[in-house]
């Protein structure tokens, strides 16, 4: 019989040598290793009341905490799991570092989310403490997954049945047990494997319901490593920076770039309790900040703002872009706003523990990249890109599904074994379900997500194609591309909902001939819809099945 040759795999690596990674440590003695050096510079700046701890005020706290969630009421152990549900503060950071201590896993939720939402992650993630906030508390079930009592800590304020985070949690504990040492094991009772749980973030839930995803102490600390380890870290961050935290510590992309890459370098993080534009400005003047980490409705914003210059924004030398899709053209326009800073795309997945990509003119030794990038492979990992239907790795500037592989990725999703099976093969590539291509250069271009992607006649119409175009034009604010489902022949038609810029008078007929003017014919858009707002996740994301129900809706009526 014909053997069959298997075609050796194409695969893609980072252009700065790989490094030794120290991976086996507790998250939080590997995000503290060099609390000796920078134990008196600032760690947490409060953006609202502009309050400073340094980094051995933040070390003291979070054992004061893991010390108190050892004890009882809270008498938490490994294996346990938190809730962190909140907006940012520094009590976030402290109750994330504390249960790492004790060897508990974090579960992040958003506070704006509803009683249902929070009710079913409670239950899936099995999380019997949550730290949270007066805005969300009454949200809460009443009791934890199997029926027990749930504690709740409520950071802000007191109230019956409710333990205040720092007159009864904090104080709870007499000094000498601060002290106590924990430092051999992330338990305190001399167990710990860095293949432990230790945070579950859920995914955005953008394309389905969100997942858990499980991202232990090796994961994380193996993802920060490959961004701001070694001599040529590929984001050069220093102790000398001034990080801004305005992106949610619920999302992955804040947890990990900002709050654990910032740690880990010992520079400044200036944290803020949520995204405001002005706030933010204001922030970056009074603080001098260095470095922006941004979503590119943020971007957006800024570039189609006229409030930058109205600030001094000069000591920003870097913007770090993520989470969504950004195209050239506003990365050129707000580059025209900030000529002094780099701005560069990484590229996430809350299951790659989360960055598979990043820009390398952040590194400490910088390339020169191209816009519309969204970086390239992060070192100690590989990646290739594949066939969605034959699964054959292909080479450069051909489009196709990213896999990645390395100790980043995550361990699996909590509690599917079959998602999980679905998403990391035999070989253990991650499969991302996003399309993308990578160049001569070893340059990332995603085209989008292969769920999004929309055929026409059978070709491919990728929305973020469309989408970056459309929000070029200056009398559109904002704009999302759906497939409308048409007759067999035809298949999908690219549907365009545009938010106007102020003011204007746009039509449909101006909005599709803008776009049929810049693309191929198959591309063109048939239906526009106005509408108000595009409906977003807090990381930037295009919500489009809050859109295509609008369609059906509209189909159905
Ligand atoms: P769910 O999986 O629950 O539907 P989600 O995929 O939106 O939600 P996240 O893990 O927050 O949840 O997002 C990861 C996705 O975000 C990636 O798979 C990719 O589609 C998109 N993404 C991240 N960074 C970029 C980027 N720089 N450019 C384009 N897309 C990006
Ligand atoms: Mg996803």
């Amino acid at each position: 019989a014909a053997v069959e040759e298997a075609s050796p795999e194409i695969i893609f690596r980072s252009k700065l040598p790989d490094i030794a990674i120290t991976n086996t440590l507790p998250l939080h003695r590997y995000c503290f290793e060099r609390l000796p050096e920078v134990a008196d510079r600032p760690c947490l700046i409060d953006g609202a009341e502009g309050t400073v701890r340094t980094y051995a005020e933040v070390d003291r706290l979070t054992r004061r905490l893991a010390a108190a969630l050892r004890r009882e009421p809270l008498g938490l152990r490994r294996g346990a799991v938190v809730m962190n549900l909140m907006l940012n503060s520094a009590e976030f950071v402290l109750s994330f570092f504390a249960a790492s201590r004790v060897g508990a896993a974090v579960t992040t939720a958003n506070p704006m989310s509803t009683p249902h939402e929070i009710a079913n992650q409670i239950a899936a993630s099995g999380a019997t403490v949550v730290f949270t906030e007066s805005m969300a508390v009454d949200k809460l079930p009443a009791s934890a997954k199997d029926g027990g009592a749930l504690t709740v800590v409520l950071i802000d304020a007191r109230r019956d049945g409710c333990l205040h985070f720092w007159d009864d949690v904090m104080a709870s504990v007499p000094d000498e047990e601060v002290a106590a040492g924990d430092e051999d094991s992330a338990s305190g009772d001399g167990e710990f494997d860095p293949d432990d749980v230790v945070a579950l973030p859920y995914s955005s839930g953008t394309t389905g319901l969100p997942k858990g995803v499980m991202l232990t102490h090796r994961s994380l600390s193996t993802s920060v490593a490959q961004q701001v380890d070694g001599d040529n870290p590929n984001i050069g961050f220093h102790s000398g920076d001034v990080i801004l935290c305005s992106l949610p510590m619920f999302h992955i992309y804040s947890l990990n770039t900002i709050m654990m890459c910032g740690l880990r370098v010992g520079a400044a993080i200036v944290v803020m309790r949520r995204f405001a534009l002005t706030a933010m400005m204001k922030l970056v003047e009074r603080h001098r900040i260095t470095i922006a980490p941004l979503v590119p409705p943020i971007v957006v914003d800024v570039a189609k703002s006229g409030e930058a210059a109205a600030h001094d924004l000069s000591s920003v030398r870097m913007v770090l872009s993520g989470a969504a899709p950004m195209g050239k053209d506003i990365e050129d326009a707000f580059m025209a706003k900030l000529p002094g800073a780099v701005l560069g795309q990484g590229y996430g997945m809350t299951e790659a523990g989360p960055v598979l990509s990043m820009c390398l003119a952040f590194a400490k030794e910088p390339f020169r990249v191209k816009s519309g990038a969204c970086g390239t492979v992060v070192r100690n990992a590989e990646l290739k890109i594949i066939d969605p239907n034959t699964g054959k790795s292909l080479g450069r500037n051909q489009p196709g599904e990213i896999c990645i592989r390395g100790q980043q990725i995550m361990k699996g999703y909590l509690n599917n074994p079959e998602a999980t099976k679905n998403t990391i093969d035999a070989d253990g590539w991650l499969h991302t379900g996003d399309v993308g291509f990578v160049d001569d250069d070893d340059e990332i271009f995603i085209v989008d997500r292969l769920k999004e992607i929309i055929k026409y006649r059978g070709f491919q119409v990728a929305p973020a194609e469309l989408e970056a175009l459309l929000i070029t034009h200056p009398s559109i604010a904002d704009a999302a591309v759906v497939g409308k489902q048409v007759e067999p022949e035809i298949g999908e038609i690219p549907v365009a909902f545009v938010a106007k810029a102020q003011g204007s008078e746009l039509s449909d007929d101006d909005v599709k001939q803008f776009v049929a003017k810049e693309v191929i014919y198959y591309k063109k858009v048939r239906e526009v819809i106005f509408i108000d707002k595009i409906p977003k996740a807090p990381s930037g994301k295009i919500l489009r099945k809050e859109l295509r129900k609008q369609l059906q809706e509209q189909q159905q009526a």
